[in-house]
């Protein structure tokens, strides 16, 4: 009889407080649904982002740039090497050579690699004109052994992948490996293998 009382308060309780027990269900049941939600939309990130992170994919997607020959259709002639020697032919020592040299005879034209600013227009005794450009991410080209009488360009100016700058000219310093042009890439201010940011013609 004891059981059948406490039932039947039960039931009468139940009567009573339908209305907010009503509200308290959907109350659990809506942040459930908010919970799950919310997890399967994290995992979902995860699996469409890095591996470093939830960061979206575009955010880490690096700037890419592909340097366009400075001469048109011309072979490297003299590879870059910073940590070998390479025979010297103008002085028969053994250096190091912080770019690479492209042959090409006197009065080809010389081309912007990439968008930049010129940032120096030197007339040298040993490496004929030079001209500097600055670039995007901290890249740096060098143009030597130009001729001093063809500059097309002043400090300051900005320039487009492709522009012409210069023409081939002469130097005292590379005299002996003929016509061409000595190219430089600096990455931080240091020269790395220009070819890194080449692109590549598969001539
Ligand atoms: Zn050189």
């Amino acid at each position: 009889m004891k059981s059948n009382l406490f039932i039947l308060k039960l039931k009468k309780f139940f009567k009573r407080n339908a209305y907010s027990i009503a509200v308290g269900t959907c109350a659990v049941f809506a942040l459930f649904a908010i919970t799950l939600a919310a997890v399967i939309s994290t995992t979902t990130t995860k699996d469409v982002g890095s591996e470093s992170g939830n960061l979206p994919i575009e955010t880490v997607t690096p700037t890419a740039v592909i340097f366009s020959s400075p001469i048109e259709g011309a072979d490297i002639t003299k590879e870059f090497a910073n940590d070998k020697l390479l025979e010297d032919k103008t002085t028969g020592y053994w250096q190091t050579h912080s770019g690479i040299d492209i042959a090409a005879s006197a009065g080809t034209s010389v081309l912007a690699v990439f968008d930049g600013t010129v940032t120096a227009v030197e007339k040298t005794m040993m490496e004929g004109a030079v001209i500097t450009i600055s670039h995007t991410n901290n890249l740096v080209s060098v143009y030597k052994c130009l001729s001093e009488n063809n500059i097309e360009v002043a400090i300051g100016d900005s320039v487009k992948k492709g522009e012409k700058i210069g023409e081939v000219g002469e130097s005292l310093k590379e005299k002996a490996d003929g016509a061409h042009l000595h190219f430089e890439v600096h990455e931080d201010g240091k020269p790395i293998n220009p070819t890194i940011y080449l692109e590549n013609d598969d001539k």
